[in-house]
């Protein structure tokens, strides 16, 4: 069964975090009760010597008494901290031992002793040790002392409180750091899958053909909110597409159904008797499936460039050569309707490098735009720049411009800014479209300056090197 990543992660970290602090707490018990078992040791043995000296002080007397009292006070503390004292001379005549005096105490003591440790460590191997001591004067031993006591090392209750309240203490801070590191790991986990999880869910909507969706939360993570980005952006361009397709079919149907329409009607009257069959109307069907063949040919045209499935064919040649056979190509009708046409440059080089043929169709196109689209009497001129970064070619006519609300659409499909007037001069609002796909295919920009009624110039700026070499410079540049 699949698991979320959430749940995937939360587990991980939660594992991760829980074996470490695991694994910090053992130490640290594993460490605090080496410490208390070395001072217990410790502890014990600075008794059992202070036990020695205090008895051995006792026997330093020169009229050879020994106070009874003494052994009885000694022996007494030693009890108190878990020692059985016995004290014997060699000749006898002392021979103390507590166990006479306080037999029941001492087995309760050793008693007490053995609980604690079992307490503690309910494995604890220990048992009643004895430890036998000298009883020196002036170099000689006159004695001997036994200390015994329940082994090899015992807490008293003080001790053994203290080490169960820190081990109560780790406890308790441990099941505080892994409740801490569940839920940060929750959280965590919870803040890197959100995002994943917003992400396929838009896909899936994506998928689904809800394009346009949108992930609006904003994340701290780069990878995580480029993600996110990038299914916004490709939600985006899914949704352009999706109405550029819808606008194409809507366009495509108006602009052939007018031709259409009129090809119906005539071949509909001739059907009913309505009209004669002359020759004039032959002509008139004529031109209108022309017109339509036109159509279908620049929308293949055009999509051909939309789609790159054209390569560029890129070669050297002269600008002005370019100018001035497109300009020599239009001298006939700009003359019919008295337009004055020429072509000028101010450029010592102008060797171009790129696709000569379609750079030539956009100047074809853009002049017999202007000549279209300006009165008798105007006029209309060519020129070739040679910028630092571009080839510059522009087309400046003084014809009736276009108006301001109109420049923004001037290059999409099938624009006219005037239908009825265009329906007259054949144009069809794909020239422009096609102009523009091919500036674009070179990296290039079209733009249109125009003042109603003065004129219009179109400028293409064609980048001097190719748009791949161009390219790699930009990558280059940004590294
Ligand atoms: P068309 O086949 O209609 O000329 P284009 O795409 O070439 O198609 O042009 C789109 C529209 O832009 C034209 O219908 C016209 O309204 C406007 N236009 C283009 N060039 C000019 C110009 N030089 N002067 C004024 N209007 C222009």
């Amino acid at each position: 069964m699949l698991k979320s990543l959430k749940h995937r992660l939360a587990l991980l970290l939660a594992a991760f975090l829980l074996v470490s602090i695991a694994l910090f707490f053992l130490i640290a018990n594993r460490e605090i009760e080496s410490l208390f078992i070395t001072h217990a040791n410790d502890q014990q043995e600075q008794r059992i010597q202070q036990i020695i000296f205090q008895v051995n002080d006792l026997f330093q007397n020169p009229n050879g008494t020994v106070s009874l009292d003494g052994l009885e006070t000694i022996g007494n503390a030693a009890l108190q901290n878990g020692i059985l004292l016995h004290v014997t001379t060699l000749n006898r005549e002392i021979d103390w031992d507590i166990t006479t005096h306080k037999s029941d105490e001492c087995n309760l003591i050793l008693q007490h002793r053995e609980m604690n440790m079992h307490s503690r460590y309910p494995t604890f191997e220990g048992g009643y040790e004895q430890r036998i001591e000298e009883i020196t004067y002036n170099g000689i031993v006159i004695g001997e002392i036994t200390l015994g006591y329940y082994g090899p090392f015992t807490f008293d209750d003080a001790e053994l409180e203290l080490v169960d309240a820190l081990n109560r203490l780790l406890i308790i801070l441990g099941t505080t750091f892994i409740v801490i590191a569940a839920v940060l790991g929750l959280v965590i986990a919870a803040s890197i899958s959100k995002p994943i999880s917003s992400a396929s869910t838009a896909a899936r909507r994506i998928s689904q053909g809800e394009y346009g969706v949108q992930i609006a939360e904003r994340y701290t993570t780069a990878e995580l909110q480029s993600l996110v980005d990038s299914i916004n952006e490709m939600s985006s361009i899914l949704k352009a597409k999706e109405e550029q397709k819808h606008r194409l079919t809507a366009d495509v149907a108006h602009e052939l159904r007018t031709p259409l329409t009129n090809l119906q009607g005539f071949i509909e009257a001739v059907i009913d008797g309505i009209w004669e069959p002359t020759t004039e109307m032959m002509v008139s069907c004529h031109e209108e499936i022309e017109r339509l063949t036109r159509i279908v040919n620049l929308l293949l045209e055009l999509d051909k460039y939309e789609d790159k499935r054209i390569t560029l064919q890129y070669s050297s040649f002269s600008a002005m050569e370019l100018c001035a056979s497109v300009v020599n190509m239009f001298l006939l009708p700009a003359q019919e309707k008295n337009i004055r046409l020429q072509y000028s440059t101010d450029a010592f080089a102008d060797i171009c490098y790129a696709d000569e043929g379609r750079l030539k169709q956009c100047m074809v196109n853009l002049v017999s735009n202007a000549l279209r689209y300006t009165p008798e009497g105007g006029s209309i001129d060519v020129s070739y720049q040679n910028e630092e970064w571009y080839h510059v070619f522009a087309v400046r006519d003084t014809g009736i411009g276009i108006s301001e609300e109109n420049l923004e659409q001037i290059f999409e499909r099938f624009f006219r800014a005037d239908k009825s007037r265009n329906q007259k001069t054949g144009g069809i609002g794909i020239g422009l479209t096609i102009t523009k796909a091919i500036v674009d295919m070179h990296g290039g920009i079209i733009s249109v300056n125009s003042e109603p009624g003065k004129g219009s110039c179109f400028t293409i700026k064609i980048p001097k090197a190719d748009v791949s070499q161009l390219d790699r410079n930009e990558t280059e540049r940004e590294e």
